[in-house]
């Protein structure tokens, strides 16, 4: 390689040498042709000549090569450097291409066979999943990220997501399903050696369906890209990973057993039926409530703190762990419009919507708040559907002219206050998630029983169903 540069760069000399040449016998051509129109007098004794004309001195031959040569000079340099320049790129290519091709190519994986040094020690009873998997050549993030744009500008922002989300499915083991969601089923799996862990790691995989559109998948990775800097918080729904290099792609996230915050509340009903006949509730508390109601406040100015707008937050969209801790889960994928959803035509959560989202379609930190507002509400009733014995319809005339849901009998004052704050019809009135948490630490901090369960009126709060045209 060093050897053609040479070459390239004596032949770019001889070249340079020769147009110097034909210029400087084009300017004496020049010359000349001036002398012999008889535009020029003859030079003196120094070397000048008189212009008949003008009666100007100027310099004759020697003035007009030397003004020639210094822009020849001129433009042989730049010349000469853009040729080299172009010649040093044209061999680093080459000898990079040469180095490519020298590499052993990488083991094509078409299947969901664990790899050989993927599975390390067979001992540990580890079994990956085995599932047919599209090639990679036109389903890759990059080529999926082009496609959005133009082929060959994949956005350069996104870039950055996949290198250390990307989680190989073949180190998944997908077991049972754990419920439906808007854009597919969820499944929870065991991960191997997720996060930076060792071993085996539980964890729920959100399946995503249609996202090869590019207007879907656009969406997606800038979703992904916050996901990944949001970091983490106890009373937020990690993020631990995706699977994007074939459909469908698949969300990785922590696992939270407990299920969802509203079967918790529906589900502690018939307990606390029994509770209340038998004396003693032997299900959820008031302060068990209180702290429900405290812990989604705290993921909530977490992720308002991050500029992410939930738009669907609610009951359903909560989780409850193991020692009884909520998670806020479901957000930065919430849309609303087509952007994930391809099967079904959009539904609306209504009896969750503040006014401005449901008339105005604007979506704030401060319709989450109203949406806050309304999850106290489903706390305090256990799970009722909110707006009981009102249709859609009603509810979005109802909100509109101003009507709120009373308070429950059994709610105390503080904290239906709480909820009323967050129903300001203007947004900037409703409290801001951190004002809310800091309420709901002091209610935390006094002993009071700010939902008397005791005389939770079933008969009002049983609605548990939705019209089919509402989301839920
Ligand atoms: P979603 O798509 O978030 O509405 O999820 C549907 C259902 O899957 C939920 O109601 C949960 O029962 C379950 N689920 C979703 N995410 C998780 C998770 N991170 N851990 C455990 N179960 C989950």
């Amino acid at each position: 390689m060093p050897t053609s540069i040479a070459r390239s760069g004596s032949v770019l000399a001889d070249f340079l040498a020769t147009v110097a040449q034909s210029e400087s016998a084009a300017a004496q051509a020049t010359y000349t042709d001036a002398l012999v129109d008889g535009q020029l007098g003859d030079p003196d004794e120094n070397g000048f000549t008189v212009d008949p004309e003008n009666s100007r001195i100027s310099e004759a031959e020697p003035a007009v090569s030397g003004g020639v040569s210094t822009t020849i000079i001129i433009i042989a340099a730049v010349v000469g450097v853009v040729g080299l320049i172009a010649v040093v790129v044209v061999a680093i290519f080459l000898m990079r291409r040469h180095a490519a091709r020298d590499k052993p190519p990488k083991k094509a994986s078409s299947s969901m066979e664990l790899e050989p040094n993927v599975a390390g020690n067979s001992d540990d009873g580890y079994q990956s999943l085995r599932m047919p998997r599209r090639q990679k050549s036109d389903h890759t993030y990059q080529g999926l990220m082009a496609s959005s744009k133009t082929e060959d500008t994949p956005d350069v922002a996104y870039e950055d997501v996949k290198p250390s989300s990307e989680f190989p499915r073949n180190q998944l083991n997908i077991k049972e399903k754990l419920g439906q969601g808007e854009f597919g089923s969820v499944y929870k799996a065991e991960a191997w050696k997720i996060s930076g862990g060792e071993g085996v790691k539980t964890v729920a995989v959100k399946e995503l369906k249609g996202m090869s559109s590019p207007t879907a998948s656009t969406a997606f990775f800038k979703e992904l890209t916050v996901l990944k800097l949001l970091g983490t918080h106890p009373n937020v729904v990690s993020f631990l990973g995706c699977c994007t290099d074939a459909e469908p792609f698949y969300l990785l996230l922590e696992y939270v057993s407990g299920g969802s915050l509203q079967s918790n509340l529906r589900t502690s009903r018939t307990q606390q039926t029994y509770g209340n006949l038998h004396g003693g509730s032997k299900s959820l508390s008031s302060r068990d409530l209180t702290k429900f109601a405290w812990d989604v406040a705290k993921g909530m100015t977490f992720l308002s703190s991050k500029k992410i707008i939930h738009r669907d937050l609610a009951s359903r969209n909560v989780l409850v762990s193991a020692d009884r801790t909520c998670k806020v889960s479901d957000f930065g994928f919430s849309r609303e419009g087509d952007e994930y959803e391809r099967t079904t035509k959009t539904r609306l959560p209504i009896r969750w919507m503040a006014p401005e989202s449901l008339f105005h379609r604007k979506y704030t930190t401060k319709t989450d708040v109203w949406a806050f507002g309304v999850l106290l509400w489903e706390i305090v009733t256990l799970g009722a559907t909110p707006y009981p014995g009102m249709s859609k319809r009603e509810v979005m005339d109802g909100v509109q002219q101003g009507y709120r849901m009373d308070k429950p009998k059994h709610c105390d004052a503080k904290l239906y206050n709480l909820m009323q704050s967050c129903w300001e019809v203007d947004p900037a009135r409703r409290p801001e998630f951190r004002k809310i948490q800091r309420t709901l630490d002091s209610l935390m901090e006094t002993e009071h029983d700010y939902i008397n369960l005791a005389t939770l009126d079933e008969n009002t709060y049983t609605s548990l169903q939705t019209a089919s045209d509402e989301k839920y």
